[in-house]
């Protein structure tokens, strides 16, 4: 599985705004964002003129770093985006947000996306009673997700009731601390998808 592995905290200078890809580091004075904000790189002082066409690619390579998802499987989110009905960037955000990885971030068993990949990847939920490892799986209203009862012991989640008690948990999903567990109540509308994103410059982006 391809990642990007280098400093993820110049991606937040590049795009100029914080995607919060480190977890609690990213709440705290440590965040580097906080103390530079220039664009990473010798001339990354230097004041630019961005076109529409820059202001689209930096929206979409945001959007995307965000949720860290690569390139081509981005544009592939893009497609069924747009073939599906409804809104397109709406519609692209709501894939993005019902990845299993995703969903095990909202609901509090990770301080970040990247950590909730990693523990997807290590098969430490089960998914509707099976286990799955597949971080990019795409979840539905009624799915059920809970870390398996092996695992409920283990170092990630010793204190992660308290952790989810401290989040504030989407009204598109419910989780229960003590249980470890929660489920996908609706699909998120765009008003409960709280992303300081503009996903239409997206959709510009794809369609020039
Ligand atoms: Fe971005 Fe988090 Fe690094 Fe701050 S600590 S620059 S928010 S990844």
């Amino acid at each position: 599985m391809a990642r990007y592995t280098d400093p993820v905290c110049r991606l937040c200078r590049r795009e100029g705004a914080k995607l919060f890809l480190k977890g609690t580091r990213c709440y705290s004075k440590k965040c580097s964002f906080e103390r530079r904000q220039a664009p990473p790189g010798q001339h990354g002082v230097r004041r630019r003129k961005v076109g529409d066409y820059g202001m689209q690619l930096r929206e979409k390579q945001k959007i995307r770093r965000t949720y860290s998802v690569l390139e081509r499987q981005f544009h592939g989110y893009f497609e069924v985006a747009s073939s599906t009905p409804g809104v397109t960037g709406e519609n692209l955000l709501r894939m993005l947000e019902l990845r299993f990885d995703n969903v095990v971030y909202r609901m509090g068993f990770a301080a970040s996306r990247a950590e909730a990949r990693q523990m997807v990847g290590h098969a430490h939920f089960a998914l509707n009673g099976r286990v799955s490892g597949i971080p990019s799986q795409q979840l539905k209203p009624g799915d059920r997700v809970e870390v398996r009862e092996t695992h409920r012991t283990r170092e990630p989640f010793k204190e992660a009731p308290d952790i989810i008690r401290s989040r504030q948990i989407p009204e598109w999903l419910s989780v229960d601390p003590a249980k470890l567990s929660g489920a996908v109540l609706t699909a998120p509308r765009r008003d409960q998808m709280p992303l300081d994103l503009n996903e239409q410059l997206v959709v510009e982006y794809y369609s020039r």
